[in-house]
């Protein structure tokens, strides 16, 4: 500090004793400097962010009046978070081997900007095989803080309900150990706040705030992606963290091998403790999912449309809940009534979105819930003469909406050859020209599995090879 600072703010501070007591003085005051005094600002310097949020809140008015009654004019406050008085309270704590207010704040500072959505808890995450894992990993950090599952990493693609599990571990851990700071950002936070204390010269800063947390959770990591500097800083960051014990969740859209223009130290942290895949859901969970949120809404949504909305919307959740939004919509507002025929009306329109991304699973799905068979009756390689004509029913409309070939679509349905496949889907296309109501079954499962229509199927000869 330079020496007028010094006096000055050795005058601020008498000050202000006055104005809010000695302890009040020793708690949040004692420990800050005053860095400069500048184009009426007085710039004051400060261990930590939580520090600093709250002097911003609870004492920067009385500051400002004892500044103005120390240098007789009008001086704005501002405060930035100080290396060198981290290090110092750090240092500090660790010899007093207590453990004060300051240091374990009651309600730790989470960076600005990534705010949590009270929504994403676990209580509110539908469960289900494809998201088990990840969901019970999450769920266990949480309560049990269990060093062999630090670090966690989930990765899946977009909407698989991987902010939403991030999320809801913030909230639970801080549930369980509310004295510990946990820190949420996305990775584009992360990268923007770097780069704003890279051009302000405050590294040191930024690096304190983060390695100053006991817990980092960062989504969205692929964003690191090609951005060097970041990735660097990131690494360091991890490495500081993790040499200390603390814990870190972070998420991705792929595997840490599989992020591209990322360097391969990173991820080999990324990949160095847990990894959890999340799988696009299947029919269960959405259906799961679908009923959960209209329950949520207090909405009575019948069986009928939970289940279109479920066959339907296969490899998005939040594509899922957007149609199951705009059903309920189009109900409550315009009044159509809620059921099959007009909620397949309604979403019509969204086919596109699904159409080309039905995947054999889900067809399988739809005609196993048409009979009422199971996926796994389907696939199998019995040969009961209830199963047949449901498993030719799913091998044509493999054939008709999905890109795989005949071979592909054998090896789904319990190893079977191309010929068989071949077989099944001309033998289903002559009986519908002579059983209407398998036409009309055919046409059914068409349009909830979004597949467009017959004639679009590609040759024989395209898919033989
Ligand atoms: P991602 O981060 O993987 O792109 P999100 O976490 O943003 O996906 O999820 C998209 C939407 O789907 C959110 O509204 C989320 O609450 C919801 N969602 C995803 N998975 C589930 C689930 N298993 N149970 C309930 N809601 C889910
Ligand atoms: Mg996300």
């Amino acid at each position: 500090m330079a020496t007028a600072c010094v006096s000055i703010w050795d005058a601020v501070q008498n000050n202000i004793v006055k104005r809010i007591g000695a302890k009040r003085h020793n708690l949040w005051i004692k420990r800050t400097t005053l860095k400069s005094v500048d184009d009426g600002i007085a710039l004051v310097g400060v261990p930590n962010l939580f520090i600093q949020a709250w002097l911003e809140k609870k004492f920067k008015e009385d500051l400002q009046r004892s500044f103005q009654e120390v240098v007789g004019k009008d001086l704005a406050v501002k405060f930035v978070v100080d290396g060198t008085l981290f290090r110092q309270m750090r240092e500090s704590q660790d010899k007093e081997g207590v453990t004060s207010l300051i240091s374990r704040p009651k309600s730790p500072p989470v960076a600005e900007g990534c705010a949590l959505n009270p929504r994403y808890t676990f209580k509110r995450f539908v469960v289900g095989k494809p998201n088990r894992f990840a969901y019970e990993m999450a769920f266990n950090l949480a309560q049990s803080k269990a060093r062999d599952l630090n670090p966690l990493y989930i990765y899946g693609s977009v909407g698989l309900g991987k902010t939403h599990l991030l999320h809801a571990f913030v909230s639970e851990y801080k549930r369980r150990h509310p004295d510990e700071a946990v820190t949420y950002v996305t990775c584009e936070h992360f990268v923007n706040q770097f780069v704003a204390a890279l051009q302000k010269g405050r590294t040191d800063d930024f690096r304190s705030v983060y390695r100053n947390t006991d817990v980092l959770v960062v989504d969205d990591i692929h964003w690191l992606s090609g951005k060097k500097a970041s990735q660097q800083e990131f690494l360091h960051t991890f490495n500081a963290l993790s040499s200390r014990d603390r814990i870190i969740v972070a998420a991705g859209d792929s595997y840490p091998r599989n992020i591209t223009g990322t360097a391969d130290a990173l991820l080999d942290r990324l990949a160095s403790g847990i990894t959890a895949r999340i799988d696009p859901p299947d029919y269960a969970t959405r259906l799961g999912i679908v009923h959960a949120r209209a329950l949520e809404l207090k909405r009575l949504l019948p069986e009928e449309v939970a289940r279109l909305l479920a066959e339907r919307f296969t490899n998005n959740v939040r594509e899922l809940e957007g149609g199951l939004l705009k059903v309920l919509a189009f109900h409550s507002l315009l009044g159509k009534p809620l059921n099959e025929q007009t909620a397949a009306e309604i979403l019509r329109t969204d086919r596109a979105s699904t159409a080309g991304r039905t995947t054999i699973e889900t067809i399988v799905e739809a005609v196993a819930l048409h009979y009422g068979l199971t996926s796994a009756e389907i696939t199998s390689g019995r040969k009961t003469r209830s199963l047949c004509l449901p498993r030719h029913v799913a091998m044509y409309l493999a054939r008709m909406g999905t890109r795989h070939s005949l071979k592909e679509i054998g090896a789904q349905f319990g190893g079977r050859s191309h010929a068989s496949v071949l077989h099944a889907s001309r033998a289903i296309e002559q009986k519908a020209g002579v059983d209407s109501a398998l036409a009309e079954t055919l046409r059914a499962l068409q349009g909830t599995l979004g597949i467009v229509a017959a004639t679009n199927a590609p040759k024989e000869a395209a898919k033989l090879v």
